[in-house]
């Protein structure tokens, strides 16, 4: 995929986030304080506005410039959260120009990195870490395989990663006020991450 796809790509992921709102907001209500759809959809909508606007140099460029903007409009823990996700990912892909099944953990990988060094949270915890992990994990053992077939099992281990965080007990964020209650709950950062994979693999797909 060359850059004015991965631009496209991640146009339709930002456009998946934000008309997951009510959804996002749901989650969040449940074990949160129930802004994070209204605080993904802000920062999102940013990225709509700067993706239409701009045309990116490079595939790394594309992602840095996704989370600048996320962490520039959204303010709070899930604006650095993913906004640093992107920025840091996008960082180790500096000077490709084709995204494919290789730069998946590539991306993955050190954004997670970024978002455990800045949040101090860990695989376990009930956070974005959980899916992302997971996504990773499987991206490792898919980079030889098409970038279809790899986002599509990427997808679907972001999204084992959501059913694992109902049976943890988060202990940071809002949702650590709740304790044992947020148990039986999925993580709304989680369940985020996985509508960002599932929607570049139905990006790629079609
Ligand atoms: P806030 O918790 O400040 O209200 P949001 O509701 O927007 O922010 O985002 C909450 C999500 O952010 C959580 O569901 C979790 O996935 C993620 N999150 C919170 N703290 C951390 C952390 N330290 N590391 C990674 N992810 C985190
Ligand atoms: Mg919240
Ligand atoms: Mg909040």
């Amino acid at each position: 995929m060359n850059t004015a796809q991965t631009q496209a790509l991640m146009l339709y992921v930002a456009k998946q986030v934000v008309a997951s709102e009510p959804l996002l907001t749901e989650a969040d209500l449940v074990i949160g304080d129930g802004d994070h759809g209204i605080g993904m959809e802000r920062g999102f909508l940013a990225v709509i506005e700067m993706l239409e606007k701009e045309q990116l140099a490079s595939v790394d460029k594309v992602f840095i410039k996704v989370g600048s903007t996320m962490m520039a409009s959204m303010g709070g823990a899930s604006g650095a959260i993913f906004g640093s996700f992107f920025r840091a990912g996008g960082k180790a892909l500096k000077g490709t120009s084709d995204f494919d099944a290789k730069s998946l953990p590539v991306l993955i990988e050190a954004g997670l990195q970024s978002v455990m060094d800045r949040g101090g949270a860990s695989p376990g915890d009930k956070t974005m870490i959980d899916a992302a992990d997971m996504a990773l994990q499987m991206s490792k053992t898919t980079s030889n395989e098409s970038l279809e077939s790899a986002l599509s099992k990427v997808a679907e281990a972001a999204k084992q990663g959501v059913e694992a965080t109902k049976s943890m007990i988060a202990t940071t964020g809002k949702a650590k006020t709740l304790g044992e209650r947020s148990l039986g709950h999925p993580d709304p950062g989680a369940i985020t991450t996985a509508i960002i994979f599932k929607s570049m693999a139905d990006f790629v797909k079609q």
